[in-house]
């Protein structure tokens, strides 16, 4: 079993880097950076977020599995104290397998020449920096309205407690296939209209974003934000490639939503 370690890069979560790579190389792994069959990220959701963005072209292959050593994490959810365990569990393979949607996004250049295709673990943000964004909403090539105002966010089940929440989104369990749409401060008035509510999408419902006016857009992926001109259209759908964690120990979805946003006693964690 091959497998690779990202640390966030403070003292804290290097120590436990090192820990980790030094016993599982005596437990026979091989540390390798190219091929790993498991990622482990050491540090935040925001680490993880890294790690599986440097491994996505691999994800058929690739396992992950995140330690915290901040506040605890949605994907970053073993802590240090457990490390031991974790350590022989991971040496014992092979180990269960869960796995999350993702979401898939393809942006189109107007000369037609140009597509790049992006998957997302959180979402995908299109914001503008030249005032507002205007585009056609058009869910499974019908249109469904004008959308005018700061942006909008499409997110993962996973993704769901992270920007999509602070849009008021709702919290998706991620064993649902689905995308969700959040709109970011939409003009309403008597001219322009929008739904308003979030929209939650099936799998093989596409929606797509076409742009009515010029403008440069900026499309953030997770923690990665890039400009785009002359943009055609932005396609969301839920992709075909998922996330896969592995898995030791039962950390139900509904209990790190509760200890992450709502328990008060989490201090063990
Ligand atoms: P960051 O600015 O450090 O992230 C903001 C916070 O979101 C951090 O506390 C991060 O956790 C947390 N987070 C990341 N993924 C999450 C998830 N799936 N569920 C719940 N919380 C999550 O930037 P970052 O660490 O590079 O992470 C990028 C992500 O941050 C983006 O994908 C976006 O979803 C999120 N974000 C949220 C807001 C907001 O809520 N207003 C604003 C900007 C970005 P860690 O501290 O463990 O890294
Ligand atoms: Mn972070």
């Amino acid at each position: 079993m091959k497998f690779k370690i990202v640390s966030r890069g403070d003292n804290r979560s290097e120590k436990i880097k090192a820990t980790m790579k030094q016993y599982l190389t005596e437990f026979d792994l091989e540390y390798n950076r190219e091929e790993p069959d498991l990622v482990i990220s050491v540090g935040g959701d925001g680490t993880f977020l890294e790690a599986f963005h440097r491994y996505v072209h691999r994800l058929d292959k690739t396992a992950f599995i995140g330690v915290h050593t901040g506040h605890l994490g949605f994907y970053a959810d073993y802590t240090p104290e457990e490390l031991e365990k974790l350590i022989i569990e991971i040496a014992k393979t092979p180990y269960q397998i869960v796995e999350y949607p993702l979401l898939e996004v393809i942006i189109r250049d107007k000369s037609g020449k140009k597509e790049d295709r992006l998957l997302a673990l959180n979402e995908a943000m299109i914001k503008t920096a030249e005032g507002s964004v205007v585009f056609d909403v058009k869910i499974k090539g019908e249109h469904f309205e004008t959308f005018r105002g700061d942006g909008i966010c499409i997110s993962t089940p996973s993704g769901s407690t992270a920007y999509n929440k602070a849009l008021g989104g709702a919290i998706i369990h991620p064993s649902i296939e689905t995308i969700q749409l959040t709109e970011m401060a939409s003009i309403n008035n008597r001219i322009f209209r929008t739904i308003g509510s979030p929209l939650i999408l099936p799998k093989h419902h596409t929606c797509l974003l076409e742009p009515i006016k010029e403008k440069s857009f900026i499309i953030a992926i997770d923690h990665f934000s890039r400009t785009y001109n002359n943009v055609k259209s932005i396609q969301c759908r839920v992709a075909k490639e998922r996330i896969r964690f592995a898995r030791f120990r039962q950390f139900p979805f509904w209990n790190r939503v509760r200890d992450s946003f709502v328990a008060e006693d989490n201090n063990n964690l």
